[in-house]
């Protein structure tokens, strides 16, 4: 069973939450501080975090930080703040996709299920410029290293790959990586390519591999 961990403060909002998961297939650990919601997620074996932002101890901004600093598990980040500094601050705390409140049940278990692991049906490595992306084994090594890339933004550039070359539309790239295509959402997209540039290419600046394809999206570079 997948193992999801919640962290929200709010005792109907968390029971609300919790039955969703449930429902979609998940074992929840549920937390009402943003300290032991991490210590839960750094114990390791979680499938999914979903993370309330206003929280009575700590930041949800500075849990989201350390969570992704120990780990490479999906973030759902649910909040009331809906303004875009809000959402930008969350995307680039390193979540994944986010959800503001209220929200309809359906719509958390169509986002937490695109974003479960899962296995990928092309087998054997691939050497793409400086990257070997072995998708079984879900780890990309550039020149002989290996960089540690998020569930999603492994997906990113899994994606990227299997369309060789192709330029893939935002709207595109939510469908296939995070399962729906709202297009408000699509700075989800933009941040989860500036933080796999970070890793990937040799200057982020300068992007070589991920490259920005003007008025449509984003395509891989095979060098
Ligand atoms: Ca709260």
């Amino acid at each position: 069973m997948q193992q999801a961990v919640l962290v929200e403060d709010d005792p109907a909002m968390a029971t609300v939450v919790e039955m969703t998961l449930r429902s979609a297939g998940f074992e929840v650990s549920s937390h009402t501080c943003g300290e032991s919601g991490r210590r839960a997620v750094e114990q390791g074996g979680v499938d999914l975090v979903v993370l309330d932002l206003g929280l009575p101890d700590v930041d949800g901004l500075e849990v989201c930080r350390r969570v992704r600093a120990a780990s490479d598990v999906p973030v759902i980040v649910i909040t009331a703040r809906d303004t875009t500094a809000d959402v930008v601050a969350g995307l680039e705390a390193g979540a994944d996709d986010y959800l503001t409140k209220p929200f309809e049940a359906p719509e958390l278990v169509a986002r937490a299920r695109a974003l479960r692991r899962r296995a990928s049906p092309r087998t054997g490595p691939l050497q793409v410029g400086p990257l070997l992306i072995d998708p079984l084994a879900h780890r990309v090594h550039k020149r002989g290293e290996e960089l540690d890339l998020t569930v999603t933004e492994f997906r990113l550039l899994d994606e990227l790959v299997r369309h060789g070359g192709q330029a893939l539309s935002r709207q595109q790239l939510l469908e296939l990586v995070w399962g729906h295509d709202h297009l408000g959402d699509s700075r989800v997209v933009d941040m989860a390519v500036l933080r796999l540039r970070g890793k990937v290419e040799d200057d982020p600046a300068e992007p070589r591999l991920v490259v920005t394809v003007r008025g449509v999206g984003y395509r891989l570079e095979r060098p």
